[in-house]
């Protein structure tokens, strides 16, 4: 059974990529009244504890969205305007940190996906970990919003060929596996070109680690030849923080590498947002500089189509 449980990872320098990125598009696409469908196909528990045992034996978020908030603080207070991308996702993470001096939650894409959800729009959850499909079934439930949001304990990339197309044809995908199993890589490949196949125009929003693994790699130039095959547009975009100094030390399993930290990551976006490459370069320099560990630290954006 799997062992990957994402609240050791929670508010990372990949989550704050990922959810960045997310929060980009999804008030791209709330700027058209039709109705989206939301599909998250690798859920996790929804929403994290920072102050709890699993996220402060990491300590991931404390060079993560920690340290993003404290170097906003300290931006705004030099009078500097922060990246509008970064501005909208710290305002959505404060949402749910109201009244705290610290960072105590931390919404996960479930929670970044249902703060934005509009009254038209659905929400398609898929997660397998017994634990966290209950904790965030526990979580959708405190909600209350009823059938708007539906999680299914089911295989995510089996799971959304029963949605597309939406009826609205309207839809944001996010793709995000733990890549604990080596075969993520190609199901990947496989669930995105089922996808694009019964609905082109969907926004298909894919996050990998970038690790040295020949099918981390590959994964990436397959997405963008896939991209291009299919003629939609795209983009990738990379944030690598470096090399730790006490590399090795800290993470628990960093995306099916034991004990290595995880340093890099990069979303592939098929159908992206117009503005998003823009966005992502205004971003990621600010975000490199901020979350900067060692050697090695980069960031890239790359678009197509
Ligand atoms: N998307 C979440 C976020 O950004 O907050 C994090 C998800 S985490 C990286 C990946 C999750 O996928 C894990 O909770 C894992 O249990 C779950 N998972 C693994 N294989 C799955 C599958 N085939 N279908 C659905 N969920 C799966």
């Amino acid at each position: 059974m799997f062992s990957y449980r994402h609240a050791f990872h929670a508010g990372n320098h990949a989550d704050v990529l990922k959810h960045l990125t997310l929060v980009a598009c999804l008030q791209y696409l709330a700027q058209k009244d039709v109705g989206l469908l939301l599909a998250d196909t690798h859920a996790g528990a929804g929403i994290y504890r920072l102050d709890q045992e699993l996220a402060r034996t990491s300590g991931e978020s404390g060079r993560g969205i920690v340290r993003v908030a404290a170097a906003a603080v300290q931006a705004r207070a030099q009078g500097q305007t922060l990246p509008a991308a970064v501005q909208a996702y710290l305002e959505l993470v404060q949402t749910y940190n109201l009244g705290s001096d610290s960072l105590r939650h931390y919404p996960g894409s479930p929670w970044i996906c249902q703060t934005l959800l509009r009254p038209q729009d659905q929400l398609k959850l898929f997660e397998v970990h017994p634990t966290d499909a209950r904790l965030l079934e526990r979580h959708v439930a405190d909600l209350g919003r009823g059938k708007q949001i539906e999680l299914r304990r089911s295989d995510g990339f089996a799971g959304l060929r029963a949605l597309l197309p939406p009826p609205t044809r309207r839809a944001l995908v996010l793709i995000d596996p733990s890549y604990e199993l080596k075969t993520d890589y190609a199901a990947v490949l496989d669930c995105l070109e089922d996808a694009l196949e019964r609905f082109p125009t969907g926004c298909y929003a894919v996050w990998y680690p970038v690790i040295a693994r020949p099918e981390s790699h590959a994964l990436a130039r397959k997405l963008k030849a896939l991209s291009t095959r299919v003629q939609r547009p795209w983009a990738q975009a990379l944030l690598d923080v470096g090399q730790a100094p006490t590399s090795g030390r800290s993470a628990e399993v960093a995306r099916g590498q034991a004990r290595t930290p995880l340093h890099a990551s990069a979303m592939h976006l098929i159908n992206p947002p117009f503005a998003l490459a823009e966005q992502w370069r205004a971003a990621l320099p600010w975000l490199s500089a901020t979350l900067k560990e060692g050697p090695g630290a980069q960031w890239q954006v790359e678009s197509g189509g």
